[in-house]
């Protein structure tokens, strides 16, 4: 669990923070009229101002028709990642937990039942989401929403272990933990204060024996020195701590980022393995690897999971992913 030692809640939201201030009752506890001043290990509370669900892209749903949003539950992360999309976003810095949550889950509610498209609800691409979610009953009330709506679906992304958190929550088949995943290697270079992998594979298997399916999400995958032996490890020890019955599926997508988080990565490391090798810039405004070396990565990949778990490649033009399976 992320424990802050300094909660920070903007004092239009001090009326729904109620929990917590009793799940974190050793948290210094600051009222402001904004995040300025807030330290590291600092939790800021703040009600959401805008729409709950934002309009996302992954490519990765399996649900039909494959419309997909964010659910916009909290912005911002305990954990440090090299590679982080958020680095690029205002903002971000403080993990930052929307309160007003009866509003958030009442315009969800709304917009899924009157969505005819069936749509993937996308739990953790703004923000993480187990260690900040450990602190109220928003996700048991988040799922039981989703649960009433089986043409829609929501997938809870994390890296964190707080498994707790579903206590209670009965497995749906329309609700997806799922946890990203890399080699333990990869994990230390570029995870800053992540959970190890060993962790998050017992995670996993704790929900498994509660009967639920988990998403394995092996994205991004790093194409370093020694990436396809890291890999094949990786993929050895997940089919060996999981039971493949309950594995969901298996979503590959390999490293991408825009120029302006190529300069954030180098400005941190001039040597990060991240944004050397063959990349290039993608017409979709991404650097890449290039084509063939992705669908290099992409087959071998698939070759070791051998057809042990479904397996989707995201983020990817549909002539790319053609040409993987082809
Ligand atoms: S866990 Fe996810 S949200 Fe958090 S820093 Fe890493 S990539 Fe970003």
């Amino acid at each position: 669990m992320f424990r802050p030692e300094k909660i920070l809640i903007e004092k239009d939201a001090a009326e729904n923070a109620q929990p917590f201030l009793v799940a974190l009752p050793t948290a210094a506890v600051e009222y402001a009229e904004s995040a300025r001043g807030a330290g590291p290990r600092t939790l800021l509370l703040k009600n959401l101002k805008g729409a709950a669900l934002k309009p996302f892209r992954t490519g990765g749903s399996d649900c039909a028709g494959g419309v997909e949003f964010a659910v916009r539950h909290a912005l911002g992360c305990p954990y440090d990642c090299t590679y982080c999309y958020l680095q690029t976003y205002d903002d971000t810095s403080v993990p930052t937990v929307f309160i007003n949550r009866k509003e958030i889950l009442e315009e969800i509610d709304n917009f899924i039942g009157s969505h005819d498209e069936p749509a993937m609800l996308l739990a953790g691409h703004l923000s993480e989401t187990l260690p900040l979610m450990a602190y109220d009953n928003f996700l048991a009330e988040l799922c039981g929403l989703v649960r009433r709506f089986p043409k829609h679906a929501l997938e809870v992304r994390t890296k964190g272990t707080d498994v707790g958190v579903y206590e209670g929550i009965e497995p749906a088949e329309n609700i997806i933990p799922s946890w990203t995943l890399s080699p333990e290697a990869h994990r230390k270079k570029y995870e800053r204060g992540t959970p190890s992998i060993e962790k998050r594979l017992e995670a996993m298997a704790k929900l498994q024996a509660g009967g639920w399916s988990v998403g394995v999400r092996l994205d991004p995958v790093v194409r370093d020195d020694a990436w396809e032996d890291a890999y094949r490890e990786l993929i050895e020890k997940i089919f060996s701590v999981l039971d493949a019955e309950k594995i969901r599926d298996i979503h590959i997508g390999a490293l991408r980022y825009v120029s302006e988080l190529g300069d954030i990565i180098r400005a941190r490391d001039p040597e990060s393995p991240l944004a050397l090798g063959e990349q290039f810039l993608s017409p979709d405004g991404k650097v890449k690897y290039a084509r063939p070396l992705r669908i290099e990565m992409y087959r071998r990949l698939i070759s070791r999971i051998n057809a042990r778990a479904k397996v989707v490649v995201v983020m990817e033009p549909p002539e790319v992913i053609e040409e993987v399976f082809k």
